[in-house]
């Protein structure tokens, strides 16, 4: 018999940044999602009518100079976390695409602004308890089979023509997973990766932008959170290069952070407007067309959305607070606007898109976005 580990640890103490320094200008929009009196089925309608709100206002604010998109990996996710319970593929593993998202902007004051959204740390990232226990079961060949090497972040930066010293903001939609010493550097050595001297940060002139609450959950993790976090890499981060934020911020014309929790409490999702009209990316969905489930193609999926009535089909990793979820899908998915291609789908991007892949049958999506393109450098 295995005996079973109790984790019942204090807290971790991991120094939280000034609450004052910020970014951006606050968005009050979405605040009355945290007050709604009744249950989720009144904060999901309170959830579309803001959503729609939040379209004219923000379309209003123009468009960021440059979007773009990298390929980081690809990667075996279990096929019940990232399809919820709808598909009736017996493959137990899809394969999603991670992807980092460049975005730049000139702020009103004329100053342009760079912005990596997603630059998963792809070799320390391996380390999440969730994939190290994965990696431990199966022997490397099994692993390389099934993964996909795109590039690392630091080498698609000198493709895209960025310097890392111009990047002034790194943000991810969550930090499940991320381990972000090498991007920010630490104060002190680091026994895994640098164990005489601190970690030089590859990207000297760049913040990390991120929910406070997002910070403090990760200081005292709950087990259903625990296998998807690294939280001790975070406890030697140089402070003053993290911006906290609370809720909901416009950063620059057409590009919004908006609040988007249930798959974790500190849950955000980009939002920009671009030349094909408004676009959303997050986690928390694997492809767009879990956002309008009735189009899908995949078996199972429309079927299993029409019989429970159910208009998304969620990322269910965690499973941290579901409804919520849901209903954060719902927002995302009254924010964007339809496919330029096919109108059936949105430009809901997912960070970490389903890609189709033989090894995993009857999970194939039914339609990509597989990058976007908007301005130029
Ligand atoms: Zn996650």
């Amino acid at each position: 018999m295995t005996a079973t580990t109790i984790h019942d640890d204090a807290p971790l103490v991991m120094p939280l940044p000034d609450r004052e320094r910020t970014v951006g200008e606050r968005i009050d929009t979405f605040d009355r999602l945290d007050t709604v009196e009744g249950g989720w089925g009144a904060h999901l309608r309170v959830a579309r009518r803001t959503a729609t709100d939040f379209r004219g206002e923000f379309a209003a604010t123009g468009t960021p100079d440059w979007v773009t998109t990298a390929d980081l990996y690809g990667l075996p996710y279990p096929t019940k976390f990232g399809l919820f319970r709808a598909p009736l593929s017996p493959a137990p593993y899809v394969t999603i695409t991670n992807r980092m998202m460049v975005i730049r902007w000139t702020g009103s004051d004329g100053d342009r602004k760079t912005m990596l959204w997603e630059p998963s740390d792809v070799d320390l990232d391996a380390n999440t308890p969730y994939f190290k226990s994965l990696a431990d079961r199966y022997p490397d060949q099994v692993t390389d089979y099934l993964t996909d090497d795109h590039g690392r972040v630091l080498e698609s930066l000198p493709r895209l023509g960025i310097d890392p010293a111009d990047v002034d903001y790194l943000a991810f939609d969550h930090l499940h997973t991320q381990d972000v010493r090498r991007w920010l550097g630490t104060t002190v050595p680091q026994a895994d990766i640098s164990p005489n001297e601190s970690v030089i940060s590859a990207f000297p002139n760049a913040n990390l932008i991120v929910q406070r609450q997002e910070l403090e959950a990760m200081a005292d993790l709950h087990p259903l959170q625990r296998p998807w976090y690294q939280p001790q890499t975070y406890v030697d981060l140089p402070n003053e290069r993290i911006i906290t934020i609370d809720g909901s911020v416009m950063l620059g014309p057409g590009v919004a952070i908006v609040k988007t929790p249930g798959h974790v409490i500190g849950n955000q999702t980009l939002v920009l407007n671009t030349s094909t009209g408004i676009w959303a990316c997050s986690e928390n969905v694997i492809a767009t067309e879990c956002l309008t489930p009735e189009h899908s193609k995949i078996p199972g999926v429309a079927k299993w959305a029409a019989r429970w009535g159910q208009e998304v089909i969620l990322n269910a990793n965690t499973i941290e607070t579901t409804a919520q979820q849901y209903n954060s899908c719902v927002l995302e998915k009254h924010l964007v606007d339809r496919a330029q291609s096919d109108s059936r789908f949105l430009q809901f991007f997912p960070s970490s898109e389903l890609t189709g892949r033989w090894t995993s049958p009857g999970t194939s999506p039914t339609f990509v976005h597989r990058r976007i393109e908007h301005g130029s450098r």
